[in-house]
């Protein structure tokens, strides 16, 4: 019998937004292999070897380093969900959306929250925050490295320290840094983090990297009350991950985890560090680009995020009209503001797959043409010419 509904063919994208990001068609190949049980010697072979990429890229030895089944979302409820238990401190830092929700999370599970809050597209200061600790004493501190929804990027290294004096654990989400910006867990004493596989890491969106350090490791193990979510109690989920005590717990979603695999091993045949100077050349160029058709950025010098380009909608430019055009004529996906910059910004994207010489420089001229019908005058080539230039002085 003929179905009525079409196959899935969806149109070709360049995901240059808030991610997720462009998939690398060896990601793609590799999430379409034959799925094999979740207890299958192959796919606990599997397992085994994300695990220790994984901990290559978070740059940590913690044993406790597992791809939770679920977005970043699910990645930031597992950390906070299993370091708080009902009536603990805790500070969460909000300077955007993410660490909003960070905090929303916590309170659900039951911790009395203190909300350390800095307008959207700003950073914390390691002196606001060791005051903070100082006061308020938390069992957590939450802060987010790469802020998604500003463009701002947290200087994390001087913060550990200061959590730690105060008898604290840092919990970091990394969503949009880890794969395209160093995280650096063991150097910079990170106690937990999160991050989501579809923005730098280049995999679809479906699981969430999470590691867990020995002072996390050992707040869990003593744990008076029961982690308020089954499914994401590391307690139980731990023995899945473990060749010692292996057990069911889930059905691991297992081409999603072939898909990570694939895309930790594209990470690491890069290198790591050629892997951060490619995301900052391609973030470079792009502000060149933008700064010669006078597009400013909306975070300070200093602190912008160049995995996540936030820059200034052009006075009396129709934000959603120039999006989609972006997207109809050229195929080009960026995302609007969001909270208080809504219609304000536009988020582009360089992570992963997508950060790469050629978006970069067919971002600008579909820009341009877009800005040029909108009655914003630039000067024709402008921004490929500074990009082009910014280029040639980084080889
Ligand atoms: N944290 C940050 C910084 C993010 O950018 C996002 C998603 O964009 C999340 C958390 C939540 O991740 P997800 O949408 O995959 O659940």
């Amino acid at each position: 019998m003929q179905t009525p509904f079409p196959p899935v063919t969806p149109p070709r994208r360049i995901l240059m937004g808030p991610g997720p990001s462009d998939i690398s068609p060896r990601v793609l190949a590799a999430m379409g292999a034959p799925t094999v049980g979740h207890l299958d010697p192959y796919f606990l072979r599997i397992m085994n070897e994300t695990q220790e990429m994984l901990r290559q890229v978070f740059r940590t030895q913690n044993q406790m380093t597992i791809s939770v089944s679920g977005t970043g979302s699910a990645g930031m409820e597992t950390c906070v969900a299993n370091l708080i238990e009902p009536g603990d401190r805790m500070i969460a830092c909000i300077n955007g959306v993410f660490g909003g929700r960070m905090a929303d999370v916590a309170e659900r599970c039951g911790a009395e929250v203190t909300r350390l809050e800095r307008p959207f597209g700003e950073v914390l200061t390691a002196e606001e925050i060791e005051a903070a600790v100082r006061e308020v004493s938390p069992k957590v501190l939450g802060i987010v490295h790469a802020e998604t929804s500003t463009g701002a990027l947290q200087p994390l290294e001087e913060i550990s320290q200061v959590v730690h004096d105060a008898g604290g654990l840092l919990l970091v989400d990394c969503v949009t840094s880890l794969g395209g910006l160093p995280v650096e867990i063991d150097e910079w004493g990170i106690d937990a983090a999160y991050s989501g596989t579809q923005k730098c890491l280049s995999c679809p969106p479906g699981l969430a990297p999470v590691t867990f350090g020995p002072r996390a490791v050992e707040v869990i193990d003593n744990r008076k009350t029961k982690v308020q979510s089954w499914y994401l109690d590391m307690t139980m989920v731990r023995n899945y991950w473990s060749d010692q005590s292996r057990a069911y717990h889930h059905t691991a979603p297992i081409n999603m985890n072939y898909g990570l695999h694939e895309a930790l091993r594209i990470i690491l045949e890069e290198g790591l560090e050629p892997r951060f100077e490619r995301h900052m050349r391609n973030h470079l160029a792009l502000k060149a680009g933008l700064a010669a058709m006078g597009i400013e950025y909306a975070v300070a010098e200093g602190h912008q995020l160049p995995t996540l380009n936030a820059v200034r909608i052009p006075d009396g430019v129709d934000d959603k009209a120039v999006r989609g055009r972006l997207l109809e004529e050229f195929g080009i996906e960026i995302g609007g503001g969001l909270g208080p910059m809504a219609g304000k910004v536009w988020r582009i994207g360089l992570m992963g797959e997508a950060s790469t010489k050629r978006n970069v420089m067919l971002f600008l001229a579909a820009l341009e043409e877009c800005l040029a019908t909108s009655g914003v005058s630039v000067t024709a080539g402008a921004g490929v010419s500074a990009a082009s230039d910014a280029y040639r002085s980084a080889s």
